[in-house]
């Protein structure tokens, strides 16, 4: 017998009760809740571009691209072979297909350029769709995208640089931006001695006779996507910590003196180079007034803090996909897993979290949207963004999680994209205000800012006499906005986790009862605000009618 025929017929090499990878399929329209979202947010405008790049995404050759980029990881080189300063990071073909992919698509530029109502809940759905594909490359997009908010405290540096940070080409080449057909933007805070307590800064700039002009010498402990062609930085200035543009070439054409120690070995994020630089007489332009750089780069801090939103939901949506496509198709015990009763369960629970995260998203960039004409709208964005920050990222990690083990071993392995989602999960969460530091902030945003607070209790009250248990938790939870205020600051800010928990609760299961199903607006509300529920996904009681839930994929 021929052996080689033998081996290919042996029992042990058939593939039986596989599951058909999840490709060919557009990740917009497959998404009924956001659609519906984009719509009743007022971007149904953009309907046909975002489902362009949904079905994109969805193929075959895009969703190689993510593997790609993260398998073979960007590597830095320091100097040239004679020894000069080179400073350069190279990445494999398949992150600039990203990066070529989501620039092209406006994911870093949309409202800046269509300046009509509806464009930033539009450019949230596109970047919630590229991010399910690929997260590293989100954070160049991000940043270039949030970048431009605080550059216009510098008219003359917007009105020299948006031409190339907004153009849809994506140019990887290092040269002086001018020279190129687009320009990326990074951000450079954190340093070794503290990253949230940026006030703690050590990096020093000095001043260029009377210009606008400095250098900078002092480094930066994480700085991402360090080939972006500019950075706002915070350094010291004689009247205090300043925002300074730092471009990595000269106006003059010279290389700029930023020096890029060496790349983070991170447990995620791969694709992605996060390098440690720094500065040595670094040519900079001040950005906004000297001493105020903390109020000019909360800008930047304040539209990077709702990509975090945008990304942790795409991570949960993308992982109850990819679970509910495998219980679909896998059989256990004579049943496909989606017939198993408590395989229901779980999913059920899973697509409840990720529709509940999906809305909060859409109504956080609907005020952005809105910021500009509606004082309250603006108020409600300066806070709501810090509670769905630290309420999406949290749930994100454990959802996904989840997610991940509806896949059996077949979802821990690499070739599938859970590891990968898995392993984002946590970082939304420590960038741009860590837990607790974004809880605090939402103290400080009802300290400080009474318009906040007026505005997030009007939201609060938009479903008064909706729902019963509705109503009694908004309830509890003013009552618990009021405690904040009179307690003193220690008993409130070792309070400030469960009401940043309550308000994201309270305004997720507001928007269900708005924009969902009634069954899921019930079962959100019996399991999360009246508390029927486990410390586990999958424990919905059993009155949740989980049928209408499990076709939200
Ligand atoms: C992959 C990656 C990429 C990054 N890229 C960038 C980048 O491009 N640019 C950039 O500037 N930074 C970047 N960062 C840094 C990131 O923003 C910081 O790590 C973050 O701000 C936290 O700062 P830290 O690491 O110094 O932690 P610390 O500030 O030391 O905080 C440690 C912990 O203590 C908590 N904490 C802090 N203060 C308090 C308090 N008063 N009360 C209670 N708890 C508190 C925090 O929530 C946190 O959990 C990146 C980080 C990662 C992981």
């Amino acid at each position: 017998m021929n052996p080689v025929a033998h081996a290919v017929e042996s029992p042990a090499s058939e593939a039986l009760n596989q599951v058909p990878p999840l490709t060919n399929y557009n990740l917009f329209l497959t998404d009924a809740t956001l659609v519906q979202a984009v719509e009743s947010e007022g971007a149904a405008w953009a309907r046909q571009q975002i489902s362009e790049l949904g079905q994109l995404l969805g193929t075959e050759e895009t969703q190689r691209w993510g593997f790609d980029a993260n398998e073979n990881q960007p590597v830095l080189h320091t100097h040239d072979r004679f020894g000069n300063r080179r400073d350069e990071v190279v990445f494999h073909p398949a992150w600039h297909n990203l990066m070529r992919t989501s620039v092209a698509h406006k994911v870093h530029s949309l409202p800046w350029v269509e300046k009509r109502a509806g464009a930033h809940v539009a450019r949230a759905a596109l970047m919630m769709l590229t991010a399910q594909n690929e997260a590293g490359h989100t954070c160049p997009i991000s940043m270039t995208f949030s970048g431009v908010a605080a550059l216009q405290a510098e008219p003359e540096l917007a009105r020299q640089w948006e031409p190339m940070i907004l153009s849809s080409e994506y140019d990887s080449r290092y040269r002086p931006a001018l020279e190129k057909t687009g320009a990326l933007m990074g951000m450079g805070m954190t340093e070794k001695q503290g990253g949230s307590d940026v006030r703690a800064n050590t990096t020093r700039a000095e001043r260029i006779g009377n210009s606008r002009e400095y250098l900078i010498t002092g480094h930066k402990w994480f700085c991402s996507a360090p080939m972006c062609d500019a950075f706002l930085i915070l350094a010291q200035a004689p009247k205090g910590l300043s925002c300074f543009f730092l471009p990595r070439w000269t106006p003059s054409g010279e290389r700029n003196h930023f020096h890029i120690q060496r790349l983070k070995q991170k447990m995620g994020n791969r694709s992605n180079a996060s390098s440690e630089v720094e500065f040595h007489n670094a040519w900079a332009h001040l950005v906004g007034e000297e001493g105020r750089g903390v109020s000019t780069i909360i800008e930047m801090v304040h539209h990077t803090r709702l990509d975090c939103v945008i990304g942790s939901t795409a991570l949960m949506r993308q992982a109850v996909t990819q679970a509910v496509h495998h219980a679909r198709h896998r059989k256990t015990f004579g049943k496909l897993l989606m017939d198993q009763p408590l395989m229901r369960n779980v999913l059920a629970d899973l697509l409840l979290e990720s529709e509940a995260a999906t809305l909060l998203m859409v109504r956080l960039a609907h005020s952005f949207d809105a910021r500009e004409s509606d004082p309250q709208e603006r108020a409600f964005g300066r806070i709501a963004a810090a509670i769905g920050k630290y309420w999406l990222c949290k749930r994100a990690c454990v959802q996904v999680g989840e997610a991940l083990e509806c896949l059996g071993g077949n979802g821990y392995v690499e070739e599938c994209v859970m590891p990968r989602l898995y392993r984002e999960a946590p970082l939304n969460s420590i960038w741009e205000g860590s837990g607790n530091v974004i809880c605090l902030d939402i103290l400080r945003a009802l300290d400080k800012d009474p318009a906040s607070l007026e505005a997030l209790i009007h939201e609060l009250r938009r479903n008064h006499g909706a729902d019963a248990a509705l109503d009694k938790f908004t309830q509890d939870v003013e009552t618990q906005l009021m405690q904040a205020h009179r307690q003193g600051d220690v008993e409130a800010q070792a309070q400030a986790r469960s009401l940043a928990e309550n308000l994201a609760l309270a305004l997720q299961a507001g928007l269900l009862v708005r924009h969902s199903s009634s069954a899921a607006a019930q079962a959100f509300i019996n399991s999360r605000l009246k508390r029927d529920h486990g410390y586990t996904f999958g424990t919905l009681p059993g009155s949740a009618d989980l049928t209408p839930i499990l076709q939200l994929v």
